[in-house]
């Protein structure tokens, strides 16, 4: 059976930080949400590099879902050597990094990276599955048993990063190839939706049809619970081709701009601003200095 797409984002500065360091892309056959960290200006640099050489080193998957496995993490190897490099090169941006969490479709398969704490999250026959490990500090000691997972949500230290883009020489990615059929719905998020907003909450955002209004549906859930961070989503569901190979693009051309659609603009996308340094980046710095793996 042939599958066909619609899929829609969204994304806000929130109510507590004055720059969006999150970047994303929303444009088949790619997905991606990144989440940027670095004073300075430096986290949007970061996560804005991450996503921008996936849009250049990821085209059309035409060989087989192994072979997008293999692209897309490439081209995210190439991300963290762009963005380590521009870091050694200006002392401002040293220490830069950000996550990274994208999906590459390939038929009925798609390819997917992963590195940080963004997450991607798969909703099928109503049950919601988190298909991506925290690369977190408290993620750790919570699979270590040294945490119970109530107390990590809360936790002062829960957006310190055990691994990241751009923060070292190489990077430890995660990668792997995933099953998708008519009716699943993925979304990529950073933390700013994923820590405020509980599963269940986006379980029942990701019901709704039209994945653009599912996009904004969940972003206004992170700004009604006070918007503490940067906010994300990226949706996109599958469809039976029969259904007329529908794409709802919400676009990322502009994605820095100030323009921003109305929640109910299938066609519009909201942009963050450039800004300056945010308060988790010297914390998940001191993770790096520490050696962290
Ligand atoms: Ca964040």
């Amino acid at each position: 059976m042939e599958l066909a797409i619609a899929y829609g984002a969204a994304t806000d500065v929130g109510k507590q930080r004055e720059s969006n360091e999150d970047s994303y892309v929303a444009r088949a056959p790619l997905f991606a949400v990144a989440d940027g960290m670095g004073g300075a200006r430096a986290g949007e640099v970061a996560s804005r590099l991450a996503v921008d050489t996936l849009v250049e080193l990821c085209g059309e998957c035409e060989g087989e879902p192994d072979d997008a496995v293999e692209i897309l993490s490439a081209a995210a190897r190439e991300g963290n050597r762009r963005i380590y490099e521009a870091a050694e090169h200006e002392r401002a941006r040293h220490g830069m990094g950000t996550t990274l969490t994208a999906v590459m479709l390939c038929g009925t398969r798609a390819a997917t990276v992963h590195i940080g704490d963004s997450r991607l999250y798969r909703l099928r026959g109503g049950q919601l599955e988190q298909l991506t490990q925290d690369h977190s500090l408290v993620a750790e000691m919570v699979r270590e048993g040294r945490l119970a997972a109530d107390a990590a949500v809360v936790h002062p230290y829960r957006s310190v990063l055990s691994r990241a883009l751009g923060t070292e020489p190489e990077a430890d990615i995660d990668a792997q190839s995933i099953d998708v059929e008519v009716g699943d719905v993925l979304l990529l998020c950073s933390d700013g939706l994923s820590g405020p907003v509980s599963p269940e909450k986006l379980r029942k955002a990701l019901g709704v049809t039209d994945p653009q209004k599912a996009a904004r549906r969940l972003v206004d859930e992170a700004l009604r619970r006070g918007g503490p961070d940067n906010v994300t989503a990226v949706v996109v569901r599958f469809l039976e081709g029969a259904q007329g190979g529908r794409q709802s693009v919400a676009l990322d051309d502009d994605r820095r701009s100030e323009a921003a659609s109305s929640p109910d603009d299938p066609s519009g996308v909201d942009g963050g601003s450039l800004g300056s340094t945010d308060d988790r980046a010297p914390r998940r710095r001191s993770w790096w200095r520490r050696g962290g793996r």
